[in-house]
């Protein structure tokens, strides 16, 4: 037995804990322990145990208690963890903590012990009687004598046992602790996370209509039972969400609008609607493929071939393989990847797949589960804690092979890992934007290289890094260059906007010429979207007389004006009146009838959001059937499908929203894409800006054209000659990454350089001002070999939810002299007692506003 554990903690210090071993109670590296730390009792993954006493001063505290009897994270999983730590100068603890989804299984409890004072009470209870002043019942009284005599025999005791024993309910051992006959301690308990739900299915008409005239007397007609309105709504609204949607979600709904529960229960009767178990957040509605055959169903073409081809022969080869799969929109992946993790499992592997965000696009679960079935396990951030454990137990105990979730997915704990992939590899969602800061394509790389087996990073639109990676041979790069079916890409037509005012002398949100194509599109009965890629109505008010722009108090950011409109708040409330909203901080404020600072009433509204577009949508497309997908009207996974299956049904034929629109969604009827605005964002201080709109004019382009029809492209610009434009119009990624790469060597920026931003924050301006200057001049003094410092200076964001904000940006030429000094720097920090969480390390910033 070792004596002694190291335990890395949650706390932002960057080293383990050493804690002595209680002899019986042995804990496992890679499990978790409960120890207490500062006066409080933290949960903590052990390092490392070992026989190497601590130096004599320092006081050694035994384990409180053992969590797991074997190991949560496997020797791979803590290999990783240090990895991530090192590389993101981040505590081990946060990181370990990060990887396991399991606080929700950690839920306080409290235990209770006998004191000294009781003890006393006891004791002289038993001699002399209990005392007649005593305020409680008499009833009451016993109850306390009979807890300390049955505490005086046991160790700490929870609430239940004790009450059960005892009949003591909990105020009455409170009030016991409180007069410190008890000794009130928490107690963490390890609990089973497990739950199911109904699903109701919506059973085929032809199905059911056969029932009918199997089971009903022949002589009452072969049409289906009459049903009430109420009846009918719930077969409308099953079949307005693909026929097949959670009994709550219906539930709530129908409810919403008066609709009975039983009238659900008597279709189930009548055999219209099925209802089905499913495990708790595995629900995937039959959503969002519209109806088309899915990716597992498509015999592969040539290039899906051939890039099959090539992934399968390095798994088969085994080892760490990277791989690129440059594949335009449209161009297939789904189904490649599908393939590929069929020859994964089918070898005997389990198969990891990585999307940005499970909810924009819920078409890609949906394949998966079609595909796969019960071995899929689904991980994304809107399940709750205990969704999450239980996805993580069933992936651990080997029960679902094909695992598909978004970025902390990474970290499942799949046995026999074989593949993973990382769809949409550019997405910055990828990155964390909370220590650590880790980018989920660049852990799952290093992942696969820690197991030796083969990785596939996808994207229309690679990231500059990996594309990188791909020129000098560190990945292997696949191609997909032609869409499926020979299907052309878009025509991608630009609008000098400039022209259009000398033109009309009138600044216009749509020219004119996207007006008369859109009416083209909806005349035709085909679909158009139109992205405007900023939510709210009007997102600067501005006064005309003193040129002040209404900022929120927390932040230094214009304020976005809502109007009144069938929003939803974050709980899901209408949202009633006009309001100004921070869109950082969530800050709302009345609009003022004057300029706060020079009273002026010549308030104006500056530039157009998605909400304004759909109502100027609609004055100039009466007829048209008008869908908004934005952060207001899409709060969750649920309206995003059912915006979906709209769009795919032709319901909805011209739809108007944020990057939302962007996300892979495959809608076969769309044949027109605008793109309103889009090169706003060229003008931003970041040395990403002009990757960040390729990607997303290429992408939403890549909506356009995906089924029979041919798709067209209107991108609205002030800067028609930009390099941004220019490669956007034809289609050319590579053309964009050659000169991309120019500006990106010359300025010594990533992929030529590694980057951190270094931010330094406080709700105290004299304090940031004091800190930055003074982690400055060691920088200055320090004189760091290979490492560039520029700064202090005030964040581009220079205050955020009440937190000043001032930075500093290390570029080096090798990463081997980045990470060392910028943990030498975090000694500085220390040593100054600067506060270690009032400082923010960003290794390999992805943005640094
Ligand atoms: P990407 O992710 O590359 O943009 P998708 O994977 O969404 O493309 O596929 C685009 C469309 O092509 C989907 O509707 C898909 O079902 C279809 N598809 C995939 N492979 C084939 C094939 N071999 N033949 C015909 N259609 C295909
Ligand atoms: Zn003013
Ligand atoms: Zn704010």
């Amino acid at each position: 037995m070792s004596l002694f554990a190291d335990v890395a903690l949650p706390v932002p210090l960057d080293r383990a804990f050493t804690y002595s071993v209680t002899p019986g109670a042995e804990p496992v590296v890679g499990g978790r322990v409960l120890v207490s730390f500062g006066g409080q009792q933290l949960s903590g993954v052990v390092v490392a145990l070992h026989d190497v006493r601590p130096a004599p001063e320092v006081e050694v505290k035994a384990i409180a208690r053992v969590l797991d009897e074997s190991a949560l994270l496997s020797d791979e999983l803590m290999q990783l963890g240090k990895w991530i730590a090192q590389y993101y100068c981040a505590p081990l603890g946060d990181v370990l903590r990060g990887m396991l989804p399991l606080t929700a299984e950690v839920r306080r409890q409290w235990v209770y012990r006998i004191g000294e004072q009781g003890r006393r009470v006891l004791y002289e209870g038993a001699a002399k009687g209990s005392s007649r002043r005593s305020k409680l019942s008499v009833e009451d009284q016993n109850r306390e004598y009979a807890v300390l005599n049955y505490l005086e025999a046991a160790e700490a005791v929870k609430t239940g046992t004790i009450r059960s024993a005892t009949g003591a309910n909990k105020a009455l051992l409170d009030a016991m602790a409180k007069k410190r006959w008890l000794v009130r301690e928490p107690l963490a308990e390890v609990r089973d996370a497990r739950r199911v739900e109904m699903v109701a299915v919506l059973q085929e008409a032809g199905d059911s209509e056969q029932e009918t005239e199997k089971s009903e007397d022949p002589t009452a007609g072969k049409r289906l039972p009459k049903l009430n309105e109420n009846q009918l709504a719930v077969m409308a609204e099953l079949a307005g969400c693909g026929g097949r949607e959670l009994v709550r979600e219906l539930r709530a709904r129908l409810g919403a609008r008066g609709v009975p529960d039983s009238s659900l229960a008597t279709l189930v009767k009548r055999g219209l609607v099925r209802l089905e178990e499913t495990a708790q957040a595995f629900h995937v509605s039959g959503l969002g493929h519209g109806g088309k055959k899915f990716a597992h169903e498509h015999a592969l073409n040539e290039a899906q071939t051939e890039a099959l081809g090539t992934l399968v022969a390095a798994m088969e080869k085994g080892g760490f393989r990277p791989h690129l799969l440059y594949g335009i929109t449209g161009s297939g992946k789904t189904a490649v990847y599908v393939a590929a993790m069929q020859r994964a499992l089918a070898a005997g592997k389990s198969a990891l797949l990585l999307v940005p965000e499970i909810g924009l696009t819920p078409g890609i679960a949906a394949q998966m589960v079609a595909a796969f079935a019960g071995e899929v396990a689904l991980l994304h951030s809107q399940l709750t804690p205990d969704e999450r454990a239980e996805q993580w137990h069933r992936i651990r105990r080997g029960e679902a092979r094909v695992v598909v979730g978004t970025r902390s997915a990474v970290f499942a704990p799949m046995p026999d890992l074989g593949l993973i992939l990382v769809d949409e590899e550019h997405d910055g969602s990828y990155k964390q934007e909370e220590t650590p800061r880790y980018h989920g394509r660049d852990v799952a790389v290093m992942r696969a290289k820690l197991l030796g087996c083969t990785v596939v990073l996808g994207s229309a639109t690679p990231s500059l890094e990996s594309w990188n990676n791909a020129e000098r041979g560190r990945y292997v790069r696949v191609e997909m260059r032609e869409r499926v079916q020979s299907r052309p890409l878009p025509a991608v037509e630009m609008i000098d906007m400039r022209e259009e005012f000398r033109e009309t002398g009138q600044e216009q949100m749509f020219s004119r010429r996207l007006i008369a194509e859109t009416q083209a599109t909806l005349d035709r009965g085909e679909q158009a979207i139109i992205l405007l890629n900023r939510r709210g109505y009007s997102f600067v008010v501005m006064c005309r007389s003193c040129g002040e722009k209404i900022e929120c108090e927390n932040c230094a950011i214009s304020l976005t004006y809502h109007k009144p409109g069938n929003e939803q708040d974050l709980n899901g409330e209408a949202r009633v009146g006009q309001r100004l909203e921070c869109h950082y901080c969530g800050f709302r404020r009345g609009v003022p009838k004057a300029c706060p600072k020079c009273a002026s009433e010549h308030l104006y509204y500056l530039g157009a959001g998605s909400q304004q577009g759909e109502e100027r949508l609609q004055e100039l497309f009466p007829g048209a059937r008008i869908g908004r997908m934005d952060r207001d009207t899409v709060r969750t996974r649920g309206d995003m499908e059912r915006l979906l299956t709209r769009l795919h049904s032709g319901e909805i034929n011209l739809l108007v929203g944020t990057q939302m629109i962007a996300k892979g969604h495959d809608i076969h009827g769309v044949t027109l894409v605008g793109v309103v605005g889009a090169d706003f964002a060229l003008g931003l201080p970041d040395f990403r800006a002009a990757e960040r709109v390729f990607q997303l004019i290429t992408q939403v382009s890549g909506r356009a054209g995906r089924g029979e029809l041919p798709g067209k492209v209107l991108v609205q610009t002030y800067q028609p000659d930009h390099y941004v434009n220019k490669f956007a119009r034809e289609h050319d990624y590579t053309g964009f990454a050659a000169r991309e790469m120019y500006f990106r060597r010359g300025m010594r920026y990533p992929p030529f350089s590694v980057l951190a931003n270094v931010m330094v924050q406080s709700e105290r301006l004299e304090e940031v001002l004091d800190w930055s200057s003074r982690l400055g001049r060691w920088f200055e003094q320090r004189k760091l070999v290979g490492v560039r410092v520029l700064g202090p200076a005030a964040a581009p964001l220079s205050r955020l939810k009440r937190i000043y904000r001032y930075h500093f940006v290390l570029k080096a030429d090798r990463r081997d002299v980045l990470g060392p000094a910028l943990r030498e720097m975090l000694g500085v920090v220390d040593r100054e007692e600067i506060p270690r969480r009032s400082i923010v390390v960003d290794v390999d910033a992805m943005h640094l506003m």
